[in-house]
């Protein structure tokens, strides 16, 4: 099957699967997520799946990249925070959609080949660094959205605490059991309300020194 094909069929799982704001549609069918992938799995580029991605990481799967960033209800003056960077593919997605995207890969060659990607794509509204985020970008904050792309082991204060008024925490956190849930957690003026959105697996969130 031709890629465009596929990337149509993609697109249609992930409107069933309830992806269907617009603009996070248009933005899943115009980042070409091949540039993304690794070249021996470009012919599963467009399958709804994650794919590994080096050392020990892995692109997220396209509707978890869809789910996440429709949660973030995002508009173009935002200014956002990613944890973990990886690919660059769900940094890609933001840049389109806000103002400005800080993303943070605390592992180097990760980090050099996403913004190699981003660069030749002609992404231009992206700061990021190498770095440890579970302590979110203090120098930076407030954010009106932050996302992170691994999963944390407990409830992520400081990364809450980097939210401006009415922001979004989009994260995957540890339960009890094995499990991760994806919660999406709103500042108000009050304090925070959370909501457990689905059942996810991501890699974890590694905090400490980075290699
Ligand atoms: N959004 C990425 C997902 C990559 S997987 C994509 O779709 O390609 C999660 C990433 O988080 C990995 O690259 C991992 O190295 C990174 N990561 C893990 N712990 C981190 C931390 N404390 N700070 C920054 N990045 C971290």
């Amino acid at each position: 099957m031709i890629a465009e094909t596929r990337k149509i069929r993609l697109i249609m799982e992930l409107r069933q699967g309830g992806v269907t704001d617009a603009d996070v549609l248009s933005a899943l069918e115009r980042v070409p997520r091949e540039r993304f992938v690794p070249d021996i799995f470009q012919d599963r580029a467009y399958d709804n799946a994650p794919l590994p991605i080096g050392e020990g990481q892995t692109i997220s799967q396209p509707l978890i990249v869809g789910l996440m960033t429709q949660a973030l209800e995002l508009n173009k003056r935002h200014k956002v925070l990613e944890i973990g960077t990886g690919s660059g593919y769900q940094t890609a997605i933001l840049a389109r959609l806000c103002r400005r995207v800080y993303t943070i890969e605390r592992i180097r060659p990760l980090y050099d080949g996403a913004m190699a990607v981003l660069q030749a794509l002609n992404v231009r509204n992206v700061t990021g660094k190498v770095g440890d985020g579970s302590k979110g970008w203090p120098e930076q904050a407030p954010f009106d959205r932050i996302i992170v792309t691994a999963a944390a082991p407990v409830y992520p204060d400081v990364l809450a605490d980097q939210l401006a008024e009415d922001g979004i925490l989009v994260v995957p956190v540890d339960r009890d059991d094995d499990g991760q849930d994806l919660l999406k957690i709103r500042r108000t003026a009050g304090g925070f309300k959370e909501e457990t959105m689905l059942p996810v697996r991501f890699v974890p969130l590694i905090s400490g020194r980075t290699d």
